[in-house]
Order: C-alpha cells, then sequence, then structure tokens
C-alpha cells in the first residue's frame, strides 16, 4: 500500500481540509462514524484503494490519515461538531491559544515554530504505522499567518526528515476581491519562496479565480468562503481521483510529479473543472464529452487568475470521471490539441494525457478535472508581485516582521525568487524547437570539423 499522509493548517486550510474529506468519504462509502456504508455495486472500486488515505482501526472503522493544525482553537472546534468531526482521530487536532494574527513571521517562526514539534509528533506517529508511504498532502492559504507561515515550516521540516517523500500542497492564493488584509501579498510571497524549493508538486487555488467563476459564471452577487469552497472540494476530489481509485494514469504522486513537471522550480498547476455547479444546483446539470472537454480547457474554468492562451502548456492531464467512452475522450482530447496546437511547446510531444474512472462525483453523471502546467501561470505571480513590490519599497508594515525577529533580507530573497520563477516560465514559453535545432546543427558542425 501506498499511503499519503494529509495536513491541514490554518483556518482556511482547515475548512477546505474537513469539505475534502466530507466529499471523499460520500464517494468512498465511509459515513460519519467511519463505517463503510457504500453502494454495494461499487464496493470492490470504492474499497480498492482506500488505505491510500484512512487507516483501518479495530472494528472495521476507517480513519483518515490527517492531522489538523492552527495555532487557535476555533476553526478546529467548528469541525469537531461539524458532520465530520467524530470521523477524525482525536489525538491528531493540534492546536494553540496564541493566533498567528495574518502574520507569517508568527507562523513560521514564534507561534508557529513553538507548536510544530508537537505537530510533528503526531506525523512521526501516522508515518510509522504506513506501510510505505508516498508522501504528504498540505491544505493552507498563503495569505494569512498560519497556514502560510507555519504550513511552510511544517512542510520545511517534513522535507528535513523524509527527503524522499513526495510532498503536495493544495495552496490558496489570497486576492483583495476575497479579502481586506493588506499584507497577504507578504505572506504569499515568503511562502512562494519556501514552495518552490521544499514542495514536489502544488495545486493552485487562486481566490481572485474562485471569486470571478462564483460571480461570472454561477451568477451568486456576493459569494462567501463556502460558495468557493464548494469549488475547492469538487477540484480537490477531482485531482486525487486517480490516486484514491484504480486506474493508471498518474496513480500516485511520483507518476503526476513525472508527468506534469519538466523543470523542477516549475511545479505550480493550473487546475480546472467541469461542470461548474453551485452548492446544492448541480443535479440539473448534465453535459456530453464534447462539452465537459470544452469547459474544462476555457480560462474561465480555471481556478487560477490567469489565461492560458497568453502563455504555453508545458505539459497537462486530464482525469474525467463518470460512465463514458474512452474512446471518445481520446478523440475529443486529440482534437482540442490539433486545433490548438501553438498553445502546447512543441519541444514536449505528448504533453498531454488523459484518464476516465468510472465513479463519478455526487450528484453528477459525469465530470472532468483538469492540472495543467501552463507558463501562463506567471500572471498570477506578477500579480502578487506587483502588490508586494508596492509596499515593500516603502517598508509598509515592515516592523510587524522584524519584530517578530525576521530580517529584510528574507523579503528581498523572496521576491526575486519568485521574480526569478516568473522570468523562467517566460523563458520556456518563447523557447521553440527550432532553438534547439540550431544548437544541434552547430553540434554536427563541430564533428565534422573535428573529422
Ligand atoms: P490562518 O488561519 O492564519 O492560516 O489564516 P487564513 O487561513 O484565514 O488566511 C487568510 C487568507 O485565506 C485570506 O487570503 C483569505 O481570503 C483566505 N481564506 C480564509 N478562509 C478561507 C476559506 O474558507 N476559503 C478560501 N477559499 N479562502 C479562505
Amino acid at each position: 500500500m501506498r499511503e499519503i499522509l494529509h495536513v491541514q493548517g490554518g483556518q482556511c486550510g482547515n475548512q477546505i481540509g474537513s469539505k475534502f474529506w466530507e466529499v471523499i468519504c460520500d464517494e468512498h462509502g465511509v459515513d460519519p462514524t467511519g463505517r463503510y456504508n457504500g453502494d454495494g455495486s461499487s464496493s470492490d472500486i470504492q474499497l480498492e484503494r482506500i488505505n491510500v488515505y484512512y487507516n483501518e482501526a479495530s472494528g472495521g472503522r476507517y480513519v483518515p490519515r490527517a492531522v489538523l493544525m492552527d495555532l487557535e482553537p476555533g476553526t478546529m472546534d467548528s469541525i469537531r461538531s461539524g458532520p465530520y468531526g467524530q470521523i477524525f482521530r482525536p489525538d491528531n487536532f493540534v492546536f494553540g491559544q496564541s493566533g498567528a494574527g495574518n502574520n507569517w513571521a508568527k507562523g513560521h517562526y514564534t507561534e508557529g515554530a513553538e507548536l510544530i514539534d508537537a505537530v510533528l509528533d503526531v506525523v512521526r506517529k501516522e508515518a510509522e504505522n504506513c506501510d510505505c508511504l508516498q508522501g504528504f498532502q498540505v491544505c493552507h492559504s498563503l495569505g494569512g499567518g498560519t497556514g502560510s507561515g507555519m504550513g511552510t515550516l511544517l512542510i520545511s521540516k517534513i522535507r528535513e526528515e523524509y527527503p524522499d517523500r513526495m510532498m503536495m500542497t493544495f495552496s490558496v492564493f489570497p486576492s483583495p476581491k476575497v479579502s481586506d488584509t493588506v499584507v497577504e501579498p507578504y505572506n504569499a510571497t515568503l511562502s512562494v519562496h519556501q514552495l518552490v524549493e521544499n514542495a514536489d508538486e502544488c495545486m493552485v487555488l487562486d481566490n481572485e479565480a474562485l471569486y470571478d467563476i462564483c460571480f461570472r459564471t454561477l451568477k451568486l452577487t456576493t459569494p462567501s468562503f463556502g460558495d468557493l469552497n464548494h469549488l475547492i472540494s469538487a477540484t480537490m476530489s477531482g485531482v486525487t481521483c486517480c490516486l484514491r481509485f484504480p486506474g493508471q494514469l498518474n496513480s500516485d504522486l511520483r507518476k503526476l510529479a513525472v508527468n506534469l513537471i519538466p523543470f523542477p522550480r516549475l511545479h505550480f498547476f493550473m487546475v480546472g473543472f467541469a461542470p461548474l455547479t453551485s452548492r446544492g444546483s448541480q443535479q440539473y446539470i448534465s453535459l456530453t464529452v464534447p462539452e465537459l472537454t470544452q469547459q474544462m480547457w476555457d480560462a474561465k474554468n480555471m481556478m487560477c487568475a490567469a489565461d492560458p492562451r497568453h502563455g504555453r502548456y508545458l505539459t497537462a492531464s486530464a482525469m474525467f470521471r463518470g460512465k463514458m467512452s474512452t474512446k471518445e475522450v481520446d478523440e475529443q482530447m486529440i482534437n482540442v490539441q490539433n486545433k490548438n496546437s501553438s498553445y502546447f511547446v512543441e519541444w514536449i510531444p505528448n504533453n498531454v494525457k488523459s484518464s476516465v474512472c468510472d465513479i463519478p462525483p455526487k450528484g453528477l453523471k459525469m465530470s472532468s478535472t483538469f492540472v495543467g502546467n501552463s507558463t501562463s501561470i506567471q500572471e498570477m505571480f506578477r500579480r502578487v508581485s506587483e502588490q508586494f513590490t508596492a509596499m515593500f519599497r516603502r517598508k509598509a508594515f515592515l516592523h510587524w516582521y522584524t519584530g517578530e525577529g525576521m530580517d529584510e533580507m528574507e523579503f528581498t530573497e523572496a521576491e526575486s525568487n519568485m521574480n526569478d520563477l516568473v522570468a523562467e516560465y517566460q523563458q520556456y514559453q518563447d523557447a521553440t524547437a527550432e532553438d534547439e535545432g540550431e544548437y544541434e546543427e552547430e553540434r554536427v558542425d563541430d564533428v565534422d570539423y573535428e573529422n
């Protein structure tokens, strides 16, 4: 068995993490007490790979392999008293009382650093219980203090202790459309600096895009976190589908990484989902394979505020769910690539993969989830970088961070690391097969000369 250990931190991380568990419990037929109560006809499929995310406890109960952490008790209290609150292992709730006050430095260096050993003890205990741990997934926001600062502290500690295990993150990027805390670009940039070095694959969930989807496509005039999180949990379920159910494509974290990451730093993925639905409305929507394919590739369905037509795809994967013809899926996917060939780098042949999983998400007959490594994601990094630089130029709000012992140098380094990342995306966006051809011709000339 190749187990995944899930960690959720901070307010946002705990909200989206617990939604993820509600959704996948439902898909695997696990009820709120942890008992299997599934669908007779698909029980084999529901249970075949259940150990990837769940431990089996005595009495045949399934317990999420999940660690919940926060620097204040509120969010975790409400999870505990929520519908699936009893399914988690009580010892795996680790929390403090101080809060991080939206300050990355408190999460990473002071308050969070005090609590981190308690979290690592629980992580270690879970890891020791695994047969063959494949890696970790962390849910957090990058705009606050705990999920962001303490979340990336945990990621670096895990990397130190488990250097050969995979680290995937579900990272929520901040947007002023959703939040009114001005220092979020600081927290996000300091986090990206960490994620570039210490995470293997990051699923980008951008509040700016989630807000736009709710407002423009779903016509919700005042989207709430609940509405945004509904989109996130559908996406998380789709992205992890190939890890949780039997199948060939991207069936573990390492295979997913191998298919999608041509250069190690470029591991930030755009994810898309179709059909988009608002809470409670999904049963009315039914789409065909061509419609699902078209929507899934559409810029409007991306959970990241960047337009893929402004860049090129290095790689992409699509996971279709439900009863449908694999042949039709393959044809539709080829069709998209043929019609839009200029949006795919020609120097990685066959850079789009697709698969079909029989089990659709709850309430839908079919769905599709898209994971793309697009150079256009630099648009989102540029947005955060501009917001960062506007304040940092005047050293605004810096005393909150230096007051926790941080050096200004770390801000400068984080800023340039993110700018380098943007430049790398641009470099591969501009690279063509011809560049490489010229290089090869030169080498052939060299050989001729030597002869
Ligand atoms: P922490 O508890 O210190 O980690 O701070 P938060 O998780 O509250 O981080 C604040 C950032 O997360 C801001 O960018 C918020 O817009 C965002 N955020 C907070 N809660 C949620 C949530 O439930 N869903 C989403 N999508 N974003 C959230």
